[in-house]
C-alpha cells in the first residue's frame, strides 16, 4: 500500500478550511469585528481581539512570494525535489502549499499561480497551486 500524506491538524478553528477544499472553495478567515482577513485561522483576531469570525471564498489566485525545492532527505510520498511555496493570495494573505504542473527549476518569485484542488487520497483534498498559463 502506498504511503499516505500526513494528516492535517483539523480543529474547530480550521474545519471550515478543509470543508471548503473538499467543496472546491479556497476560504480565508475574516474577522466580523474589523473585517480583516487572516491566515492561518485562529480563534481571535490579532488586530481587534474579536472572537467572532466568518470566512470569504477567495479567488484561488495569487503569486509566489517565496519558495524552496526540498531535496534531502527524500520523504515519501512527497516528490523529490519537493517544491514548497509561500503563496501570496490576491486577497493579501499568505498560504504554504506545493507547486504542481511545473519544472521545479523554472519556479520564480512573483510568478502568478492558481489553486488546483487535488484529491491526494480518498480522505484528503489539498489546495495545491499551478502556474497560470499566459
Ligand atoms: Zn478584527
Amino acid at each position: 500500500m502506498p504511503r499516505l500524506r500526513p494528516r492535517p491538524p483539523v480543529n474547530q478553528d480550521t474545519q471550515f478550511l478543509w470543508d471548503g477544499f473538499k467543496e472546491g472553495q479556497f476560504r480565508i478567515q475574516r474577522c466580523v469585528g474589523c473585517k480583516k482577513l487572516r491566515h492561518p485561522p485562529g480563534p481571535a483576531c490579532p488586530n481587534c481581539h474579536s472572537f467572532e469570525w466568518d470566512f470569504i471564498v477567495a479567488s484561488g489566485r495569487g503569486t509566489v512570494y517565496s519558495y524552496v525545492n526540498f531535496h534531502h532527505p527524500h520523504v515519501p510520498p512527497f516528490e523529490k525535489p519537493n517544491p514548497i511555496a509561500l503563496i501570496e493570495t490576491e486577497e493579501g494573505t499568505r498560504f504554504i502549499s506545493n507547486l504542481v504542473e511545473i519544472d521545479p527549476a523554472k519556479i520564480e518569485v512573483g510568478m502568478p499561480v492558481e489553486v488546483v484542488f487535488t484529491e491526494v487520497d480518498p480522505e484528503l483534498t489539498l489546495p495545491l497551486f499551478k502556474p497560470v498559463k499566459a
